[in-house]
């Protein structure tokens, strides 16, 4: 049956590297057999622009109606004088909310290629595969009450609310303990146990969820010591689970492992396996239109659709091993260029990986 994803380009740069992962689904298509069929709308700042709205209804049925949604990003400089309602973020949160993604997989995976790209050393990060996983519906970033006002002292004050119930940590532990499963049985759920209540529920709940899995090896560790641990010796972990803002957090650091966020997919997840994907970078407005965004990140993106709601690993491998030959072949975009290598815009890396493919 012919699957439908909503794709929503976005803003800046999200335009761009969109571009380049439907041509990848293009070959597919033509020459391997996926039976899919795509439908484009606004988000963000493109649909603030044309609607008033940073999520519009249209938007929400679209993907509501899909079995998938591929997003570029969204946000830029134009629109930060906006009320927080209004802001182009608001409508990526809108959507993983609607949607309820709760369960956010950030693989963060050097490529043997791109070791040079690293800020770390070789030794400490050749060989490196991770995966973070984030809860995403919940935390700092949804919990009420929230917002700014003046107190009596006409002095002014922000303030947010860390809040998780236990079904939601407990539905995004089944998700760690049956990826771990699936990889090497270690699992290190992260949280500050010691100084939030909210993340000693956390911990107590992992603990409790750990029971209906005896084969994999729970640890925990404090955020603080997570974020140092993953510069140190980032090898030792393989499985992370935590909440949101920390997730946020340690998954862009664990992106820099990598030698650039332009090379790192993302998948989040509902309880069904529908999925939205995304790379995990911002809309990069320093660099929109300027053919300096690399696309990989999207079209390893499309890979995590393919492999998590469409059951389709031989496509997925397929499109995962093509951006490796362009890697061996010599193509960066200039956030992974090094001496030695060929440098490329946006457009001539999502070539070289439809060529790879089709090779
Ligand atoms: P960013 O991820 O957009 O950019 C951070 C840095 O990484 C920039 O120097 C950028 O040029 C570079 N970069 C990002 N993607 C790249 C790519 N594919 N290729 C090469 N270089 C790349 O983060 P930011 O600058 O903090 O935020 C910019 C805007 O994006 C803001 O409006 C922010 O709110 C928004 N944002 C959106 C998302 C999303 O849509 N999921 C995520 C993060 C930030």
């Amino acid at each position: 049956m012919t699957k439908k994803i909503a794709v929503l380009p976005g803003d800046g740069i999200g335009t761009e590297i969109i571009a380049e992962a439907l041509k990848v689904l293009d070959v597919l298509k033509q020459d391997f057999g996926l039976k899919v069929e795509t439908e484009t709308a606004l988000i963000g700042g493109a649909a603030y622009d044309a609607t008033g709205t940073p999520f519009p209804e249209a938007t929400l049925h679209l993907c509501r109606a899909a079995d998938a949604v591929l997003l570029g990003a969204v946000g830029g400089p134009k629109w930060e004088p906006l009320d927080y309602s209004l802001r182009p973020e608001r409508g990526l949160l809108g959507l993983r909310a609607e949607l309820e993604l709760f369960a956010n997989l950030r693989p963060a995976i050097l490529y043997p290629q791109l070791v040079a790209a690293s800020t770390l050393k070789p030794e400490v990060v050749s060989g490196l595969d991770i995966m973070i996983i984030r809860e995403l519906t919940g935390g700092i970033y949804f919990g009420q009450p929230r917002g700014r006002r003046v107190n009596d002292k006409g002095e002014r004050e922000g303030f947010n609310t860390l809040f998780y119930n236990e079904s939601e940590i407990r539905r995004i532990g089944h998700i760690a303990f049956q990826t771990a499963r699936k990889r090497n049985r270690k699992l290190c759920s992260v949280d500050k146990a010691n100084v939030l209540e909210c993340t000693e529920l956390w911990r107590e709940v992992m603990i409790e969820v750990a029971k209906d899995y005896p084969d994999v090896v729970l640890t925990h560790m404090y955020v603080d010591n997570a974020a140092m641990q993953l510069v140190r010796a980032p090898k030792q972990f393989d499985v992370m689970v935590t909440e949101n803002m920390f997730g946020d957090i340690l998954s862009d650091c664990a992106a820099m492992l990598t030698g650039s966020i332009g090379m790192l997919p993302s998948a989040s997840l509902d309880k069904n396996g529908k999925g939205m994907y995304e790379p995990i970078h911002g809309s990069a407005p320093d660099i929109a239109g300027k053919q300096l965004a690399n696309p990989i990140a999207t079209i390893l993106s499309v890979a995590m659709m393919l492999r998590y709601s469409f059951n389709d690993a031989a496509n997925a491998e397929r499109v995962e091993q093509a951006v490796t030959r362009a890697l061996d072949t010599g193509y960066r975009t200039a956030d992974i260029y090094s001496e030695g290598t060929r440098k490329v815009g946006t457009t001539e890396m999502g070539d070289a990986i439809v060529a790879a493919l089709r090779s």
